[in-house]
């Protein structure tokens, strides 16, 4: 995959799928620096990586993705002395549609996906320009329709898109390429985090299931692959790429 020894940024990945992104990358012989604010989880996704991979280098970074891009960067050059890659993964969700919308919520989710994105792209965008890197952005299906009652998570992914697709067009003669992901229902604690658990997650589930053309939902996996191939020379002639993982989904005419 032509990711041996790069380093990679990936935030998020004491979860989910961030955890599952290292995994892969790890595989393909990256250097990786795992951002999240949860050390305990971070040292767990650092030790499977070891578990898997003889030899690993991975250092963990403690940090807030919405105030802490300066720190992020100076610790992943501290480490490795340059930055290949930009995972953009860490994410939130929210609740609810325009008549129930909780505007501190609305604020932490395009704080934290949409914001923070901005904010740590711009602080490694100098590092990238020296190695001719790449960014992936880990959006949604939310980000290219619409869904009812998911106004701030869909607000945050679409404008994460469109972030995508500009910053692919002002890099692209620099030689860095910027590109999405956009997964369908993926089982991670995503939901758990704001209160959807038991019977409202179980019918949430049942719906994502029957919702998606190919009848059911995705796996941590199979967003990873997408995010290194994207990451990877292999995608050199692509920028500006929304990528939807998510059964077809994306296709559907929203009701
Ligand atoms: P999880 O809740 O399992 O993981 C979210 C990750 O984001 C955690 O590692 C968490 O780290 C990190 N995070 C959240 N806020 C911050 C912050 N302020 N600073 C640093 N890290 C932060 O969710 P997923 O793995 O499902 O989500 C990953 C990405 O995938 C998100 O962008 C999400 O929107 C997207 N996605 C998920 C889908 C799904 O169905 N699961 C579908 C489509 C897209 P920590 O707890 O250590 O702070």
């Amino acid at each position: 995959m032509s990711l041996s020894e790069k380093v990679v940024i990936v935030t998020g990945a004491s979860s989910g799928i961030g955890a599952a992104i290292a995994q892969v990358l790890a595989r393909e012989g990256a250097l990786l620096a795992l951002v999240g604010r949860n050390v305990a989880n971070l040292e767990a996704t650092r030790k499977t990586l070891q578990q898997q991979v003889k030899g690993i280098r991975a250092e963990i970074i403690a940090a807030d993705v919405t105030k802490d891009a300066a720190a992020i960067v100076q610790q992943t050059i501290t480490q490795f002395g340059r930055i290949d890659v930009l995972v953009n993964n860490a994410g939130i969700l929210g609740k609810g549609g325009l008549i129930d919308l909780d505007i501190e919520e609305f604020d932490s989710v395009l704080n934290t996906n949409l914001r923070g994105v901005v904010l740590l792209t711009k602080a490694v965008l100098p590092h990238l320009l020296q190695t001719k890197g790449a960014v992936v952005n880990v959006s949604s299906c939310a980000g290219l329709r619409p869904f009812a009652g998911a106004l701030s998570y869909g607000v945050s992914k679409a404008a994460l898109d469109q972030f995508t697709r500009i910053v692919a067009l002002e890099m692209a003669p620099q030689g860095v390429r910027v590109n999405s992901v956009n997964p369908g229902f993926v089982v991670t604690n995503i939901h758990q985090r704001i209160g959807i658990v038991d019977e409202e997650y179980n019918g949430m589930l049942q719906r994502a299931i029957a919702s998606h053309p190919m009848g059911r939902v995705g796996d941590v996996f199979e967003v990873a692959e997408a995010v290194a191939f994207l990451a990877s020379s292999k995608a050199s002639f692509t920028t500006g790429a929304l990528f939807p993982i998510d059964g077809g989904k994306h296709n559907l005419t929203p009701r």
